[in-house]
């Protein structure tokens, strides 16, 4: 089944104690596509600006991902700017260029309002729920921000109530609902709306609270993490990129989809930006995923 992505596309400068890259390709929806693309159709939905390469569609393109909603407007493409700490599970935003984006309002073509997944990308609460008044899907996901959750609550509080799954790091839940317990946390935001979340707790893998219980997943253990950029969204593309291709989503595949967002998202920390995921196929995602298999079964 397919999906539709709706977020940021940009260029992303990076600073790792491993090293630099400069405006590469980045943006949560260009880590979102790369990633579910292995596992089912994207449509993907947003906009870049005049200065955006034909070489960056060429490789979306290549993936298979449908880019009839990727807007072209006069102007620059978004800029963000990322330094990360010895320990890279701790970031500086250094600069946010909003650019094309801060007169963007999602435009939804046929094929991406029909898609029965959706996921809403990082952006403003308020574009998301217009996204959803134009979109029927039969399965929503969500991400969001420290940023949204402190300037726009109300509005996001609203796109909570109508999404099936929230996919949050461990710092936002405590933003979120004022819990720094992740377990009380994660039932705080069910109450506002989603049947499922997923807290991501960096290297330290992740928690899945669904209707069932709680499935607790490793992060993969890499020897060299060179650029942590998108490894969530990425994940986020990994998780519903297997619900959209499994029969339905019940617990079992759930427990699968968080292991193949980990896997997924490990890739792409292996490289700067997406380097690492855009040479990967489905047949590596596989192989890692016995791996991962072996390495938590006791
Ligand atoms: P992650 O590392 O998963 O949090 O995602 C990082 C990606 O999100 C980068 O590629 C950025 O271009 C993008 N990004 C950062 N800040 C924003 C923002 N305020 N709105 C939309 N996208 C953003």
């Amino acid at each position: 089944m397919s999906i539709t992505v709706v977020g940021s596309v940009a260029f992303d400068t990076v600073e790792t104690p491993a090293g630099r890259n400069d405006e590469g390709l980045g943006g949560a929806a260009t880590f979102f596509s790369l990633a579910a693309s292995n596992f089912a159709p994207v449509n993907l939905v947003g906009v870049v600006g005049e200065d955006f390469p034909d070489r960056h569609v060429a490789l979306l393109e290549s993936k298979g991902i449908n880019l009839e909603g990727l807007e072209r407007a006069p102007g620059r493409t978004f800029r963000w700017t990322g330094k990360y700490h010895e320990n890279m599970n701790d970031r500086d935003t250094i600069e946010t260029q909003l650019n094309v984006f801060e007169h963007f309002h999602p435009k939804l073509p046929e094929s991406a309002k029909d898609a029965p997944f959706l996921f809403l990308g990082n952006i403003h609460p308020s574009l998301q729920l217009e996204v959803l008044e134009q979109a029927h899907p039969r399965f929503t996901g969500l991400d969001t921000m420290n940023l949204w959750i402190n300037i726009a609550l109300d509005d996001l509080k609203q796109v909570l109530k109508r999404v099936d799954v929230l996919i949050i790091n461990d710092s936002e839940v405590a933003l979120l609902t004022g819990e720094t317990n992740l377990v009380k946390g994660a039932r705080e935001i069910k109450k506002l709306g989603p049947r499922i979340v997923v807290v991501k707790k960096g290297e330290h893998g992740c928690l899945l609270f669904s209707e069932s219980g709680i499935f607790s997943a490793p992060a993969y253990p890499l020897e060299e993490v060179v650029d942590p950029t998108g490894a969530g969204d990425t994940f986020a593309g990994g998780f519903i990129g297997h619900l959209a291709k499994s029969e339905k989503p019940d617990d079992a595949a759930l427990r699968r989809a968080v292991v193949y967002g980990s896997v997924a998202a490990s890739f792409t920390c292996e490289k700067f930006g997406p380097d690492r995921l855009s040479e990967i196929t489905r047949a590596d995602i596989d192989k890692r995923f016995a791996e991962f298999q072996r390495l938590a079964s006791f």
